[in-house]
């Protein structure tokens, strides 16, 4: 059964490194019988140019339609000036909110070969790998009611509250122990149990669901240690579950480790797995057009989306593969880029990755 990938481009050095990921995928579902079909919407600035608004209907109901969704980056200056409710971002947070995307996937991975990179130490950070899961659509920033209230004394304090539902629990729980069923079977759910009760009851639910998952080894960390074991051994964890806040933090802190925006992928799931696979980093408008973006966050996006959404696991790791096998030969885009290596642009970077491709099988 042929299945439907929706490809967003978006602005700035979206387009740029989309064609390399579309090249790469192109190549696999003819060379692997893949069954993929591709289709085309405009997001984000370009769809104001052309529509008028950041996201149309009829590429919402494209996406809804869709098992899987590339998404490339946007926004730019020349949108920044528009009223708010037409910005470029707009169209990327109604995507989130109507396709229920709740579950993030961000992946820090540090290639060995990009290891000095890092802000830690290389053999601290050399073959990082390190998922983290993190509920995207409750938690304290959705929690009512919320804001700055006038206190009978005269004094304002603000106020959120900080809620998490059973079954947002488990359902985000159930993303992680899939994730972590995908990989090294290891899951670590941070909280902070220890002095708020929402997160006991989540601490509760995970390890409940951890019945459903007995090869998954399971343990707990709470919030504050997690972001110091981040930083001390960060190669000990293999899947992290936690809520939007916490997620928030830590997965900044987890993809400073691999020192280099242009390599992160990410993936925001639905219930049913069905997926929107973007890079973690923007549309970069100060090199858009100069063929000098890195295109790898973008390619191994479409791994992940191969991986997640449509059931290729293998083809996913052939990809990942061929990148790491770029980089043993010395390609650097100018982000990733030091001394003795071959400085190579967004093309080049595309084309030597499909060229490892073929090579594998
Ligand atoms: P950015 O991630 O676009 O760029 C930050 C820095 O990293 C820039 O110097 C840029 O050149 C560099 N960089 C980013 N991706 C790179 C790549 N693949 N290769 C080489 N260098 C790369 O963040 P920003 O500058 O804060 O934002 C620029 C625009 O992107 C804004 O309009 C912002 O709203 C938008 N944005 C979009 C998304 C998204 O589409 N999901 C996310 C963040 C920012």
């Amino acid at each position: 059964m042929s299945k439907n990938v929706l490809i967003m481009a978006g602005d700035g050095i979206g387009p740029e490194i989309m064609s390399q990921a579309e090249q790469i995928l192109h190549f696999l579902n003819q060379d692997e019988g893949l069954g993929l079909e591709f289709d085309h919407a405009a997001v984000g600035g370009a769809a104001i140019d052309s529509d008028g608004v950041p996201l149309t209907d009829a590429a919402l109901d494209q996406a809804r339609a869709a098992d899987a969704i590339l998404f490339g980056a946007i926004g730019g200056p020349k949108w920044e000036s528009l009223e708010m409710a037409i910005r470029p971002e707009k169209g990327l947070l109604r995507l989130r909110s109507e396709l229920q995307l709740f579950g993030n996937l961000r992946p820090a991975l540090l290639y060995p070969q990009l290891a000095s990179a890092s802000s830690l130490k290389a053999e601290k950070v050399s073959g990082l790998d390190i998922l983290i899961v993190r509920e995207l659509t409750g938690g304290i920033y959705f929690g009512q009611p919320r804001g700055v209230r006038m206190l009978e004394n005269g004094e304002r304090q603000g106020y959120n509250t900080y809620v998490y539902s059973e079954s947002e629990i488990r359902r985000i729980g159930r993303v992680a122990f899939e994730a972590a069923m995908k990989r090294n079977k290891k899951l670590c759910s941070v909280d902070k149990a220890n002095v708020l009760e929402v997160t006991e009851l989540w601490r509760e639910i995970i390890t409940d669901l951890s019945q459903e998952y007995p090869q998954v080894e399971l343990s707990h960390m709470y919030v504050d240690n997690a972001a110091m074991q981040l930083i001390r051994e960060p190669k000990q964890f293999d899947v992290m579950v936690t809520g939007n806040m916490f997620g928030d933090i830590l997965s900044d802190a987890a993809a400073m480790l691999t020192g280099s925006i242009g390599m992160l992928p990410s993936a925001s799931l639905d219930q049913n797995n069905k997926g929107m696979y973007e890079p973690c980093h923007g549309s970069a408008p100060d090199i858009a057009g100069q063929g000098i973006a890195n295109p790898l966050a973008m390619i191994l996006s479409a791994a992940m989306m191969l991986r997640y959404s449509l059931g290729f696991g293998a083809t996913a790791e052939r990809i990942e593969q061929a990148v790491s096998r770029v980089l043993d030969q010395g390609y650097r885009t100018a982000d990733i880029h030091t001394e003795g290596t071959n400085k190579v642009g967004t093309e080049e970077m595309g084309n030597a990755v499909l060229t490892a491709l073929k090579s594998t099988h």
